[in-house]
């Protein structure tokens, strides 16, 4: 455990595809602008919803779909790199037509309806993700 300063740098403002994937979307706008660690904030709506839970007794992921079409209230997350890529690690609130809610990590199979994202780009030694024995989560190094 520990912490490390960044610089704030850039900001980037994007509307990402309507249909396009949401993780494979995000990545692709941290990759285009070259940034390798930051914070990300997004709303919008989805299509389709695909997220998982993270298991701490058998430290696997569950993955679940959410039925319906679904706002994205709250995406919250950030950017970093592992294995040498982009590694966006986002977490969701989505509510349906009731507005009630469900959350959970951000895996592949969420559909872009409509999204802005706001990406805040952390200036210093890139932040790497690393596998950690404890959690068994890839987890950031050097902190
Ligand atoms: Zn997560």
């Amino acid at each position: 455990m520990g912490s490390r300063e960044f610089a704030r740098g850039r900001r980037v403002v994007a509307r990402l595809p309507h249909g396009g994937d949401l993780l494979a979307e995000i990545t692709a706008i941290a990759d285009e602008h070259g940034m390798a660690t930051a914070e990300l904030r997004a709303i919008g709506a989805l299509s389709e919803a695909r997220l998982a839970f993270y298991d701490q007794a058998t430290k696997t992921y569950g993955e679940f779909d959410v039925p319906g079409t679904v706002e994205l209230l709250s995406l919250l997350g950030n950017v970093s790199r592992r294995d040498g890529s982009t590694a966006v690690h986002a977490h969701a609130t989505l509510a349906g037509h009731d507005g009630a809610c469900v959350g959970g990590h951000v895996v592949p199979g969420c559909r872009i309806f409509a999204c802005e994202l706001i990406l805040q780009e952390l200036v210093g030694e890139p932040l790497e993700r690393g596998y950690d024995e404890v959690t068994g989560l890839p987890l950031w190094r050097g902190l």
